[in-house]
């Protein structure tokens, strides 16, 4: 009988790729088997999404995310913030606006103890953003040939992800760990309850079907536009936990600005590795150009030399790289709980140098990118712990596979797996 349970178990762990997510599973409720995961080599592999470039909406967003929605609590005080020209975006009726402990708006330069802001000491933890692009694999083989695939989290958008499928495959069969940057890289405080489900839900249902069923756990808001009513979203739903940055390569300001460059984003870069190392960082890089990717692999040598502990996100913090996986091989957890309830009546913090609320449009860094050089001693005090904050927090919301588990999982993959 033993035997034969451990050959039941053995079958998701030969089979990386089909979609393999127990059809009991919680998130088998939010995101869809769609007959199988539709083939990436195929022609109409696209029509199988929400069209690129815009938040989903409408019939694009299905009825389980709009009942999960109903059932849990947003914020007492939620306005949908007003998104003006391009890049500002403002809460007119709010005292404090952005910067009230109801709404803490990254952008305006807020953030709460739930957020992933710094790293453990001696860490560099990873982060390639608005992958996958042209520059993508010129970054994959770099990783790869530093052995460093698995120490890296690509923060996809998911209309980047259905036009370039295998792109996103190969980060993901390369070791790289895959975590959710929005369908359309919209200001997700400008978008309605609806788009926002729309752009979460939608990346992540492109990359469980392109990793055999795993649900990601973390994103990362584009320009770093994330408020309570955002975050709430994204965790009670659907379980995400909100990955920031305490560091701002500026990286993608190169061809924009003519004050940052490959030389310039490399000085940035050893003046981090260089310099304080309580909190670690948690850095802002891209994978948009191959200026950015070039100003990394240019620098990593000395990541190494210099005894950085280089790390994805989630094995910063000692967690899983997704909600119902421990990692991009290996079993998918037979149960998870996808969501719950956030407590966003949280203390605060805010940046000692206040920035506006512009931002550019180009890239991430609304909020993040007052100081080149690195994080403020202010910030860094007031962060001091958040790390464990953020393994107890994030902990809470996955569940290791205990044997049973496992077994559950073999016996639902025998009667619907395909
Ligand atoms: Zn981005």
């Amino acid at each position: 009988m033993i035997a034969a349970a451990a050959a039941l178990v053995a079958l998701p762990i030969a089979a990386a790729a089909p979609w393999m997510q127990p059809a009991d599973s919680p998130a088998a409720a939010l995101f869809k088997r769609q007959n199988g995961p539709p083939n990436p080599a195929s022609p109409d592999f696209a029509t199988h999404y929400p069209p690129q470039g815009q938040p989903p909406n409408g019939t694009w967003i299905p009825q389980p995310w709009l009942d999960k929605l109903k059932s849990i609590t947003l914020p007492p005080n939620n306005p949908v913030a007003t998104l003006t020209g391009c890049c500002t975006v403002q809460y007119p009726n709010i005292a404090q606006g952005g910067m009230s402990p109801d709404i803490c708006s990254f952008t305006a330069g807020c953030h709460t103890p739930t957020d992933f802001f710094d790293a453990p000491n001696n860490t560099f933890v990873l982060t390639f953003d608005d992958g996958p692009g042209d520059a993508s694999q010129t970054l994959y083989t770099f990783l790869k040939g530093n052995n460093i695939s698995n120490r890296a989290t690509h923060f996809m958008i998911g209309g980047n992800i259905v036009g370039a499928p295998s792109v996103a495959q190969e980060a993901f069969n390369g070791g790289g760990h895959i975590a959710v940057h929005t369908w359309s890289h919209h200001y997700t405080t400008s978008l309605s309850n609806e788009q926002v489900l729309g752009e979460l839900g939608w990346t992540m249902q492109a990359i469980a079907d392109l990793t055999g069923g795993r649900i990601p756990a973390y994103w990362r808001p584009p320009y770093g536009d994330v408020d309570n009513r955002v975050r709430t979203i994204a965790k009670a739903v659907f379980g995400l936990e909100t990955v920031l940055w305490n560091r701002d390569t500026n990286d993608w300001k190169i061809g924009s600005d003519p004050a940052y460059t490959i030389e310039s984003v490399k000085g940035i870069l050893d003046g981090w590795l260089n310099g304080p190392r309580s909190p670690g960082i948690l850095a802002l890089e891209h994978e948009i150009t191959s200026a950015t990717v070039e100003a990394f692999m240019a620098e990593y040598p000395k990541f190494a030399a210099q005894n950085w502990q280089v790390s994805a996100v989630a094995d910063a913090y000692g967690l899983d790289w997704y909600q119902n996986a421990v990692g991009n091989t290996g079993d998918l957890f037979a149960t998870l709980s996808v969501g719950g309830q956030v407590n966003t009546n949280l203390a605060v913090t805010a940046r000692p140098t206040s920035t506006s609320a512009s931002a550019s449009p180009s890239a991430d860094a609304a909020a993040g990118s007052s100081t080149p050089s690195g994080v403020s001693s202010a910030e860094t005090s007031a962060k001091t712990g958040n790390a464990q904050n953020n393994k107890q927090n994030a902990a809470s919301s996955v569940v290791v596979p205990g044997f049973g588990a496992l077994l559950a999982a073999a016996g639902a993959l025998l009667a619907f797996a395909f």
